[in-house]
């Protein structure tokens, strides 16, 4: 269950009160905290995405997104990503995808294991998941994959 992130920029696109630019110091320096931790931080655009980050036309259209959040093609990147803080750099939208037997997706959790799905089966078993699941949030991904597989549903 690698997880690789598609840089598709959904998770960024409402931490803009989170991420947030306290002083520009530099052309491409900027003092900023990150709110939810209280850590402060200094950012520098990356070189390569100099040229995306001074096109401010995606900011200006959505403003709840991070302001350091930009469109390269068919991506939505980040343009600090040397300095992003450490819960940017390692978050994981997705670590395991479940489906049912007919090999239908019934849903997906997060890596901070949170079940995303609407079937009412999964929903009641991961009542079981949550009391029994070890403390441990790498031990829980592992016992989570065996679980769910011994339940008859198919994880990736
Ligand atoms: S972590 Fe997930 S939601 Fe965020 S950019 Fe990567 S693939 Fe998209
Ligand atoms: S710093 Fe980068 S990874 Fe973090 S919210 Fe902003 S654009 Fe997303």
């Amino acid at each position: 269950m690698v997880f690789t992130c598609k840089q598709c920029g959904t998770c960024c696109m409402y931490l803009g009160d989170y991420i947030v630019i306290g002083q520009q110091l530099g052309p491409f320096t900027f003092a900023c905290e990150s709110v939810s931790t209280g850590t402060t931080f200094v950012a520098v655009i990356g070189e390569d995405k100099r040229h995306l980050f001074v096109d401010c036309s995606f900011p200006d259209n959505h403003p709840a997104a991070c302001r350091f959040l930009r469109p390269d093609g068919d991506l939505i990147r980040c343009t600090i990503h040397r300095d992003s803080p450490a819960q940017c750099k390692f978050y994981r939208c997705v670590v395991m995808r479940i489906f049912d037997p007919a090999g239908k997706m019934i849903g997906h959790v997060t890596g901070t294991l949170a079940l995303h799905s609407d079937d009412p089966d999964l929903r009641t078993l991961w009542e079981k998941v949550e009391k029994n699941r070890p403390r441990s949030d790498e031990e829980a991904e592992v016992w989570l994959g065996s679980f769910l597989l011994g339940w008859g549903y198919r994880v990736e």
